[in-house]
């Protein structure tokens, strides 16, 4: 039987992220489900940084973790994660309001008509938001199973959970392949599976509840989309942003209900896409390339959960990333590293009320 500190079940970028930060720490092994760590959420997102996404609470993990994103250390990685590309909440009538701090300027119809040719009539004005970038997914999380890895923590793919017990302050756990590993401490980073490992491991769900969200990739007939800011709808019924020359990526802003699975996309919710995106500028639509789906899993308030569970000891909830666990993973791998620690937390995250993200908060 294979004897760990700490066993963070999921590969995601929750789980590789908290990874890094304790494997020099606590003997550490990540167990994933699937052959590969980003199969599911993580690989499967828009890549975008965008600091006003999420509400005022989440724009705090966000924006403490920009800088790390932008300028990692030279051990983590050589090149940074981010490539400006700048958003528009774009808007028929009133402008939307952002968190507080985040840098924004107003853009009135001609200057939207530069910055979108083909922009239909109604759109009226946006709010631009320089600092949205893409990230660099695959280099991040793989940075960072890397950190893991070189830290002295283990990673073993192909390895679900199916149960777990505590006995004299140990878990045991029981892996589908039939062996079975020890732990201290179990880290729940199973994304859209939470609720289910909790359960697996006798541990009451928090109610983490994963919503499909459905991404296209269309061709168009303009060119020079490349670099074409991040455009969103300031009501949240759309986004797309330039991918190549003429394709850019597409989504519905759906939130479908689910329970949680290898998500695949909808006609319907592709055709709603397309239909939105119709009407906002008049390029005409050659093919859909490719579609995808994923899973962005939300507790009931739709802020993310880290820290001990109230009632079983030894349990750390690392889950509820929602739309923003590739954006916020920095910070919150080290705020969630202090509370599974219990040591002071990092400069990058010590403004941070660690209190907002606990799961006590869900305890009457
Ligand atoms: C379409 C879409 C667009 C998005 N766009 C953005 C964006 O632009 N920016 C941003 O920051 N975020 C974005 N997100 C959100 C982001 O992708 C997620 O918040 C993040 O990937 C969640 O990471 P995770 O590690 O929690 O989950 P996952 O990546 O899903 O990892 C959880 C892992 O746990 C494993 N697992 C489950 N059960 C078990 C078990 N019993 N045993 C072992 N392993 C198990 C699963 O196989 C899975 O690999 C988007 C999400 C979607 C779907």
């Amino acid at each position: 039987m294979s004897d760990f500190d700490v066993i963070i079940v999921g590969g995601g970028i929750a789980g590789a992220s908290l990874g890094a930060e304790i494997a020099d720490k606590r003997r550490t092994l990540i167990i994933e489900a699937e052959d590969q760590c980003g199969y599911h959420s993580t690989g499967r997102s828009a890549a975008f940084y965008l600091e006003s996404y999420g509400g005022p609470e989440v724009a705090k993990l966000t924006s403490a973790s920009g800088r790390f994103l932008a300028a990692p250390t030279a051990d983590f990685s050589a090149h940074g994660f981010l490539r400006r590309r700048g958003d528009l909440h774009i808007s028929r009538d009133e402008l939307p309001e952002l968190p507080p701090g985040v840098e924004s300027r107003a853009v009135e119809r001609p200057e939207l008509e530069q910055l979108i040719p083909g922009v239909r009539p109604e759109w009226r004005r946006a709010l631009l938001e320089p600092g949205c970038a893409d990230i660099d997914v695959a280099a991040l999380h793989a940075a960072f199973l890397r950190a893991c890895r070189s830290a002295g923590g283990t990673v073993r793919t192909g390895s679900r959970l199916d149960s777990a017990r505590r006995k004299d302050g140990r878990w045991t756990v029981q892996i589908e392949d039939g062996s079975t590993l020890v732990a201290a401490v179990i880290v729940n980073a199973a994304g859209a599976w939470a609720d289910l490992v909790a359960t697996a491991c006798s541990v009451a769900p928090l109610g983490i509840a994963p919503k499909r969200r459905t991404m296209v990739q269309l061709r168009v007939g303009r060119s020079g989309l490349r670099n074409l800011p991040l455009v969103d709808d300031a009501k949240g019924t759309f986004y797309f942003k330039g991918e190549g020359d003429r394709t850019v990526w597409l989504s519905p802003h759906d939130e479908i209900a689910t329970d949680p699975c290898d998500a695949a996309p909808e006609e319907i919710d592709i055709a709603t896409a397309i239909d939105r995106f119709e009407s906002v500028v008049d390029w005409s639509i050659e093919r859909v390339e490719r579609s995808w789906a994923g899973l962005r899993s939300f507790a009931r308030d739709r802020l993310p959960v880290y820290g001990f569970d109230a009632h079983a000891p030894g349990f750390f909830w690392c889950a509820g990333q929602g739309g923003f666990g590739i954006q916020t993973s920095p910070a919150a791998a080290k705020l969630a590293a202090a509370l599974l620690l219990d040591q002071a937390p990092d400069a990058m995250v010590e403004l941070i009320d660690p209190a907002l993200f606990s799961p006590r908060r869900f305890s009457s």
